[in-house]
C-alpha cells in the first residue's frame, strides 16, 4: 500500500478540523468544533480544566477519532485512512510534547530523540545525525550521552522538544509542555519554543496559563466542548 504523500503547499492549511464532535458514551467532549492552522501559526488553545483541549489536540493529532465531522491534516481527510496510513501521516507531519515529557529511561538524550524517527521511514545510518542535530536546536548538543535521569526536568521537556522536531514535522502539537515545570524551567521551554516558531516551526500548544497564552498571536478558547472564542481574523460563524 502505497503511504500517504505530503500535500501541503503554501495556500493550504497544514490542519483543518470541520464541525468536529466528540462523544464518550453520553458526554459530549467536543462540540462542533472547526478550526484551521496554517504554515507558521502560532496557536495557543486554552480553557479550563475539563473544557475538552486534550480531545481536542488528540483529534487534531490523529491520536482519537472524531464521533462526527472531518480532520485534513496536510491536505489528507484522516477518516479516509486506514490506522496503518493514518500512523505514517501522523509521523511524517506531526510533533508532540506532552505535559510529562515520556521519555524512555535508559535511552541518552540522542537515542530518546531518534524514537521520533522510528516510524517516518528513516533510514537507521541518518537518525544519529538527525537526532544530534535536533538535540543542537533545543541547545542540548552537550547532553547527547545523558540518560533521562541525568537531566533536569526543562532538559527533559527540551530532549522532548527536540524528538517531535526530529522529522521536521508541519506542525508541533503540545500539552501543557510547562504544566511540570517550576517557573524558571517553564519559561525557559516557552522561550524555546517561540525561537523555533520565529525560525519557521509551526505549533499549537494547550495551555491553562493565560499568561502564556496572552503571549502567544493567535488564541482558541474552549469552554464545555465548544470552541467559544478564535483571536485568528475571520469571525467564528463565517467558517464552514
Ligand atoms: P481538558 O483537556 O480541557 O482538561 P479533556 O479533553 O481531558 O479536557 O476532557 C473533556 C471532557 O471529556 C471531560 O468531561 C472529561 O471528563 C471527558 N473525557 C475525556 N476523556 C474521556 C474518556 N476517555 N472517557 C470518558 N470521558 C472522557
Amino acid at each position: 500500500m502505497t503511504p500517504p504523500s505530503p500535500a501541503v503547499t503554501p495556500s493550504s492549511p497544514v490542519l483543518a478540523v470541520r464541525r468536529v464532535s466528540r462523544r464518550y458514551g453520553d458526554v459530549p467532549a467536543l462540540d462542533d468544533v472547526s478550526l484551521t492552522i496554517h504554515e507558521g501559526e502560532f496557536v495557543a488553545i486554552v480553557g479550563p480544566s475539563g473544557s475538552g483541549k486534550s480531545t481536542l489536540l488528540n483529534i487534531m493529532g490523529t491520536l482519537d477519532r472524531a464521533t462526527d465531522g472531518t480532520v485534513e491534516l496536510a491536505g489528507h481527510d484522516v477518516a479516509a485512512l486506514t490506522d496503518r496510513q493514518v500512523s505514517t501521516l501522523r509521523s511524517r507531519h506531526l510533533g508532540f510534547v506532552f505535559q510529562q515529557f515520556h521519555l524512555t529511561d535508559g535511552l541518552s538524550a540522542t537515542e530518546n530523540v531518534t524514537t521520533g524517527l522510528l516510524y517516518g521511514g528513516v533510514p537507521r545510518r541518518r537518525r544519529r545525525p538527525m537526532a544530534r542535530e535536533a538535540l543542537a536546536q533545543v541547545g542540548l548538543a552537550h547532553r547527547e550521552h545523558h540518560l533521562p535521569h541525568q537531566l533536569s526536568g526543562g532538559e527533559r521537556q527540551r530532549v522532548a522538544v527536540a524528538r517531535a522536531l526530529v522529522n521536521r514535522p508541519a506542525l508541533v502539537l503540545a500539552d501543557e509542555p510547562t504544566g511540570a515545570l517550576d517557573t524558571a524551567n517553564g519559561q525557559a521551554v516557552l522561550k524555546l519554543l517561540t525561537d523555533l516558531h520565529s525560525q519557521g516551526t509551526t505549533i499549537a500548544v494547550i495551555t491553562h496559563d493565560r499568561n502564556i497564552a496572552g503571549l502567544l498571536p493567535r488564541r482558541l478558547e474552549i469552554l464545555d466542548g465548544r470552541l467559544v472564542a478564535d483571536t485568528a481574523l475571520e469571525p467564528l460563524d463565517a467558517q464552514p
